[in-house]
């Protein structure tokens, strides 16, 4: 037997979550912020069922998941008084699902989408509160309009499809440092009048908190690994 001491402890997705409450209101506090603007989004993707009903039990209510068929699969029944968003790529295809099923949608992202989203609510008598995901890298493999499109696109989503877009989202470039991106998105939506910002995850949530963050997207800091998808 090795000594207790060499053992690793097991990862507590209770205990992270607390330490992450604490270090989202010291980061609040420290650019003059409240606490208790800043939501926690707990991205439960990949995470095995039993860490996610343990936050759920510890009185986490924001949940994000990126995709829409496996969010379904795992929350239905499962929901009640639970937020859910939807912080992946939606394909039109599958906008009436999402309409369906999230309480909000980070990832619109073109007109085509817009449109999807605009038929759905109208059917469905259901309406998301709905985020613009803005690709501030500038990154030709990822989802999001650019910075210099946000401006009108917005403007497009309520003139034509009569959307109210609540806030923006960005995931800055891996390699890079994320302050200047989470910067460039709170500049866009305070030109804009828009006062919800989802930015900044496990690695970076202090850091977009100072920068003005209203909500934190954070996985694996909270539940631990992700399993690979099968
Ligand atoms: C997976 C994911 C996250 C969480 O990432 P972590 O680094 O595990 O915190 C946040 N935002 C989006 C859009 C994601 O897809």
């Amino acid at each position: 037997m090795p000594p207790a001491s060499a053992i690793p402890a097991p990862f507590d997705p209770v205990r992270a979550r607390q330490d992450i409450l604490q270090r989202i209101a010291r980061a609040a506090e420290a650019s003059g912020r409240r606490a208790e603007d800043v939501e926690l989004v707990a991205v439960s993707k990949q995470q095995p069922w039993e860490r996610v009903q343990r936050v759920v039990a510890s009185g986490q209510r924001l949940f994000g998941e990126n995709r829409v068929q496996e969010a379904m699969q795992r929350w239905e029944g499962r929901r009640d008084g639970l937020e859910l968003r939807l912080i992946g790529p939606l394909q039109t295809n599958k906008a009436t699902d999402a309409v369906g099923f999230f309480e909000v949608i980070e990832t619109l992202d073109r007109e085509r989408l817009a449109r999807a989203l605009a038929d759905a609510i109208q059917t469905l008598g259901r309406a998301p509160r709905l985020y613009v995901q803005v690709n501030t890298g500038e990154e030709p493999q990822k989802a999001g309009v650019t910075p210099a499109e946000a401006d009108g696109f917005i403007v497009l989503c309520g003139r034509t499809y009569g959307l109210k877009i609540e806030g923006l989202m960005c995931i800055p470039p891996a390699a890079e440092p994320a302050a200047p991106h989470f910067a460039l998105l709170a500049k866009i939506a305070a030109r804009l009048g828009l006062r919800k910002l989802s930015m900044g995850m496990s690695a970076d949530f202090e850091e977009a908190v100072r920068l003005g963050a209203t909500s934190v997207r954070v996985g694996s800091a909270l539940f631990g690994p992700r399993l690979p998808r099968a």
